[in-house]
Order: structure tokens, then sequence, then C-alpha cells
């Protein structure tokens, strides 16, 4: 342990080599001691873990020096009525915000009182899109003619490369002399972006010997990927999953302490008009929360919330209660690949019945997305409640209505 030490301080080693000379769980205690050395900080509990980090250091996390821990807390049962997910699940939540997992708790009580909630997915595809640039207005056009006429070629070029993916559309977008070609996938049971960002760089090769574009990066910001944009809230990205539950005025009552008409009222004047007057793509109350806490538990990457929360919440007063809904345009989920098979990660897919390729590919990320879906339910459920409880009715009193 010393002699790597004292080679990394003389350089003769780089801290990110130290996995080359020995197995993983040694490389991640020599590099830790060494940033010690360094910084003269002493870690006493970062390196006390037990997921393995072989895996860990070689697949997801170069220069590891150990872990940090995050409570693990459950919401439930929530019983979720979906084409894939059927059935009564607790709900695995990482987080450290006090009162999120009760808050959600709440929720799925109430959706399994009601019955359950019912969730389909509408679209199911990863993006990527690479930008080329043109010499002109015209060459950019004939760019876009022939990537249209040549859609079926592409598509063979792209599946070469892959035994899951399938390439299901090409969009083609002019700027001037910019052309971004945003290219769709189904990637199974896999959220998609390596997959689709190898795919992807075939299709702009072929299309640069093609038609003499110039290809200038393998993202061109359109596909969007972890930026707020709302390409992603009107077209889809990852998957489009819905999910919605009937509550009755006697539940409302009872469960959330108000009533329809203020469900309905706080949801307007706060989710959409709020959110709409403020320029914002989330039209929701707490969609992060849930997207944020069950993504750290179950490995996914956690900057795809910020698609994920680009979520639409809709609350229709009807006869005798109120229709909840809740809509995620592109929530990117995966229960093979990235941190998925991370061990504590994997643990919590394994108990919601989803780690791994599904029986038919992309079932199983299916099945997790509805899952997703309905906890984000729950979370606004609880929250329009709470409000409608709250502020609302005291404000209605005030007001005399
Ligand atoms: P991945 O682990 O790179 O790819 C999935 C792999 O699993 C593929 O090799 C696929 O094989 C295989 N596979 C086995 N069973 C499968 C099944 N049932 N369904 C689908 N695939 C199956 O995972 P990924 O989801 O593509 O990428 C996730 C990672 O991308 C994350 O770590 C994330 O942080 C990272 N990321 C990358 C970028 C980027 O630009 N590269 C951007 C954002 C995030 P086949 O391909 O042969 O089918």
């Amino acid at each position: 342990m010393e002699d790597y030490i004292e080679k990394l301080k003389n350089g003769s080693i780089k801290i990110h080599e130290l996995e080359k000379e020995m197995p993983a769980e040694k490389a991640v205690s020599v590099r830790r001691e060494y940033i010690e050395e360094e910084t003269g900080y002493k870690f006493d509990k970062v390196g006390k873990f037990s997921i393995d980090a072989e895996r860990a250091a070689r697949k997801n996390c170069e220069n590891m020096i150990g872990t940090v821990q995050v409570p693990l807390g459950v919401a439930g049962k929530i019983k979720v009525n979906g084409e894939y997910a059927n059935g009564e699940f607790y709900i695995p939540l990482a987080t450290t915000e006090g009162a999120l997992v009760a808050s959600i708790n709440r929720g799925c009580k109430a959706i399994t009182k009601a019955g359950g909630a019912d969730v389909r997915i509408q679209r199911d595809g990863m993006t990527r899109a690479p930008v080329f640039a043109a010499k002109s207005v015209v060459h950019a056009i004939d760019i876009i003619r022939w990537i249209e006429s040549n859609k079926d070629e592409l598509k063979k070029i792209a599946e070469e490369t892959t035994s899951h993916g399938k390439l299901t559309d090409i969009k083609c977008f002019l700027t001037g002399t910019n052309v971004h070609v945003r290219i769709e996938f189904f990637t199974g049971d896999a959220m998609g972006m390596n997959m689709v960002t190898i795919a992807s760089e075939k299709i702009a090769q072929k299309i640069g010997q093609e038609t003499g574009a110039v290809f200038i990066s393998l993202s061109g910001n359109m596909c969007t990927d972890k930026k707020p944009a709302a390409i992603n809230l009107i077209l889809g990205r990852g998957k489009t999953v819905a999910a919605g539950v009937f509550l009755t005025d006697d539940m409302i009552k009872n469960i959330f302490k108000t009533d329809a008409r203020t469900m309905a009222e706080v949801n307007t004047r706060k989710n959409l008009v709020g959110s709409a007057r403020s320029g914002a793509l989330g039209f929701n109350a707490q969609a992060a929360n849930v997207i944020a806490a069950m993504f750290i538990a179950c490995g996914q990457d956690p900057a795809h919330v910020v698609e994920g929360s680009n979520a639409i919440t809709t609350v229709d007063q009807t006869d005798g209660g109120v229709y909840v809904s809740v809509t995620l345009p592109s929530l990117q989920v995966g229960t093979v690949g990235g941190g998925s098979g991370l061990d504590t990660q994997k643990e919590c897919l394994e108990m919601l019945g989803c780690h791994g390729g599904g029986e038919e590919p992309g079932n199983n990320s299916r099945k997790f997305a509805e899952i997703v879906a309905s906890a984000v339910l729950a979370g606004e459920l609880s929250l329009i409640g709470a409000l409608g409880a709250g502020h609302l009715a005291r404000a209605h009193k005030q007001l005399g209505r």
C-alpha cells in the first residue's frame, strides 16, 4: 500500500490507473488513503460499504474512494393497475428529505383505497440528435431529403450495433446551415443512452459520407439529454406514461380532509396557472421529489430527473369526486445497464420484481416506469390534498365562500 501511495505522490502512477495494478477493492482503499494524505482529512465512514467495488469502480464510477449512504424508506403498499405492473408494491425511496416518504405514503394509501392507479405507456423511445453543418440552406435541404429517402438503410446500419435496439423514428430539423437529426430507438429494458449513442454514431458517419454534411457533434442538444427542454415535453423522450385515479367525495374528506372543488382549484391555480405564468416546463406539485428518490434507490441516472419532472397534473371535478392524473412525457428508466446492477440498487429493483431483462425485452423497464408514474401520482395527490386542507380551506373560510 505504501509503495503505491509513494508512486501516486511522485507521479509514476496516476490515480485512475490503480485498478490496472490491483483488484478494485484494494485500489479504492489505496486511493482513499492517498486522498487522506493529500487533504489531511481522515474518512471514517466513506470506506465502509457493502456494494461490489469491482463492478462499481470498473463500470460506474472512476477514481472511486468509497460510497456515501442515503437513507432508504418505503411508501405503500400502492395498488397499480398497469399493463406491465399489476399488483401491490412497496415503493423504495432513497432520500434525505424528511416528510417526503410520509407524504407519498399518504397518497399511496388513497390510491390503494380507491382501487389502484390506472397506468398506461403511450410511447417508448430514447433519442440522440447529432448535428451537421451544411454549406448553404440548399445543401441543408438536400441533406434532409437524402436522410428522409434512406431511412431503411440507416435503420439497418444502426441495428447492426445492438441486438436489443430498434430504430423507430428519424426527425430532421433545419436551422440555416444547421441540420439536427433526432433519432429515436426502442431500447428494450435499458434506459438506452449508451446504446443509442453508439448506434447514432454509425448513422451520422453514413450521412456525412453520402451528403457532404460535416458531422459536428454526436449530441446536438436536440436529443435533449439532461437539460430542461420543451421538445421532450412535446415529442417525449424515454417513456411517455400517464397514471390516473378516481377519488370519491368520501375518500377526499376522510383521507385528505378537503373536498373535490378545493382540490381542482389548487391544481388549476398552482400547477397549471402558476407553472404557465412562471414559464415552467413541469406543471406539477412535486414530481421531481418522487422521481429523484426512486431513481437514487433503483440505480437510475439521477440527472434524468430533469426530463422526468416535465410532468403535468390534472384534476377533473366529476360527479361524486375527482379524477386526478399525472402525465410524464419523458421518463427515462432502465432495469439493465447503468447503475441498475449495483448491489443495493439491484435489491430495490428486485423487490419490485423488475430487475434485469424482461421476459419480452422492454417489459421490465415498462413495469418499472408504470410503478414510478403511480408513485408520482401518489405524491401529487398528497401535496394537493395537504394544500387543499390547509391554506386554501382557511382562505375559503376567510373569504366567506
Ligand atoms: P448499457 O449498459 O450501456 O447498455 C445496455 C446493454 O445491455 C447493451 O449492451 C445491451 O445489449 C444489453 N442488454 C442485455 N439485455 C437487455 C435488455 N433486455 N434490454 C436492453 N438491453 C439489454 O446501458 P444504456 O441504458 O444504453 O446506457 C446507460 C448508461 O448510459 C448509464 O450509465 C448512463 O449514465 C449513461 N449515459 C450515457 C450517455 C452517453 O451519451 N453515452 C449519456 C447519458 C447517460 P445490446 O446492445 O447488444 O442489445
